[in-house]
């Protein structure tokens, strides 16, 4: 399918063919004809889905129809947790705004912020994108005219519920006009989101997106902060202490690769490390072994861990984090089932927390992190 295809504003498909977009993905080619019949949406998609693209366009387009006469009035109105999205969802509309025939405002409030410029920027804005605490507080100033708001989409929707927003939406949604459009966007599916779902939306059509960060839900996650000489020891004593039976174990390097596979025969553990340094028949052979359950632990990096094929791992542990979150996901994923959830165990330095934020971002899914100071790491 091509961006043409999908029937937005042409100025919108310039930018999309000058950004050297493929093709749309899956959310945007399924959700895109929904949102501009005018009909209601509940979207299951992740970050990184193409979920905004997937509103912003069309939205745009059926925004050049509407009438503007009424300047006060907020037509587009966004509903988001944070922030951070509220400025990330603004910067794509505007971003998209550019070339239409008739010029869009779009503007983002939210709390933490002075709220008086936000009153002074309201004036002619078209798009307002809002966390609902910040919106119910210029509601109550009379800031914001909400009567002939058209389209109201609620982002991350599963955010705003672990965020403790419920109470604050029912209120908004109470003085919303009764005919519009609504579009509603969350991770996940479940009963909140349903409960959601029955007070928002009116007969919505439904696309769910499944995605290999969506599998990533499946999987038993640990996370154990600790200091870069303690892993060898940590590693070792989670291995023995679960008794587990499989593991594979991902380094950054060739070099830690071996060191690690070393010490853990050192102490007892049978592992073998593969790399690109050794023969293709010696890899073979450690993979056969690995494979039909005779070697306990396959240390490898990354890149030849592609070749690993086995259908399910009980066990991967990252002992450093990749630098992608994509690997990262794609590390994990080999031990999530739906029938047979895995476990993804990772050791992380105080050096690498800020990435593995990163990472959780990504995935859209925070494991509280694992204090390891405290464990007794005596003899391992
Ligand atoms: P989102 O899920 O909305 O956070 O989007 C994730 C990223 O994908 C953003 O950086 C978009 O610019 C990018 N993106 C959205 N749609 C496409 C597409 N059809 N092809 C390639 N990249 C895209």
């Amino acid at each position: 399918m091509s961006f043409s295809s999908l029937e937005i504003a042409p100025s919108i498909v310039k930018i999309i063919s000058q950004q050297g977009f493929e093709g749309p993905y899956p959310i945007q080619s399924q959700a895109i004809p929904i949102v501009l019949q005018g009909k209601d949406l509940l979207g299951i998609a992740k970050t990184g889905s193409g979920k905004t693209a997937s509103f912003v366009w069309p939205i745009l387009t059926q925004l050049q129809q509407f009438d503007r006469s009424k300047s006060r009035h907020i037509q587009v109105l966004v509903l988001v947790p944070t922030r951070e999205l509220a400025e990330q969802v603004k910067e794509v509309f505007r971003f998209y705004s550019e070339g239409l025939p008739l010029a869009v405002k779009t503007l983002a409030v939210y709390g933490g912020v002075s709220i008086n410029p936000q009153m002074m920027a309201l004036q002619g804005v078209q798009v307002l994108i809002a966390t609902p605490g910040r919106l119910l507080e210029l509601e109550q100033k009379n800031a914001l005219n909400l009567s002939e708001t058209r389209i109201v989409v609620i982002d991350e929707a599963d955010k705003m519920l672990n965020l403790g927003f419920k109470n604050e939406m029912d209120r908004v949604n109470s003085f919303l006009p009764r005919h519009r459009q609504n579009l509603l966007f969350s991770a996940t599916l479940s009963k909140e989101i349903e409960n959601l779902n029955a007070a928002w939306l009116h007969k919505p059509q439904v696309v769910q997106i499944v995605t290999e960060e969506a599998e990533a839900d499946l999987i038993q996650q640990e996370v154990y902060l600790v200091s870069e000489e303690r892993k060898g020891p940590l590693l070792r004593y989670l291995i023995k202490q679960n008794q587990w039976q499989q593991v594979l174990v991902f380094t950054s390097t060739l070099f830690r690769a071996d060191s690690v596979a070393d010490k853990l025969n050192k102490n007892g553990i049978d592992a073998e490390a593969i790399h690109s340094k050794k023969s293709q028949g010696a890899r073979t052979e450690i993979l056969h072994r690995f494979k039909t359950g005779k070697l306990q632990v396959l240390v490898a990096t990354e890149l030849l861990s592609r070749g690993i094929d086995i259908e399910f791992l009980p066990v991967v542990v990252n002992y450093e984090l990749p630098r992608s979150p994509k690997d990262f996901i794609h590390r994990i994923g080999r031990t999530g089932r739906a029938e047979n959830p895995g476990k993804a165990v990772s050791l992380i330095t105080p050096d690498e927390q800020a990435h593995f934020i990163v990472i959780q971002k990504k995935m859209g899914k925070w494991v509280e992190r694992i204090d390891s100071s405290t464990i007794n790491l005596q003899g391992f």
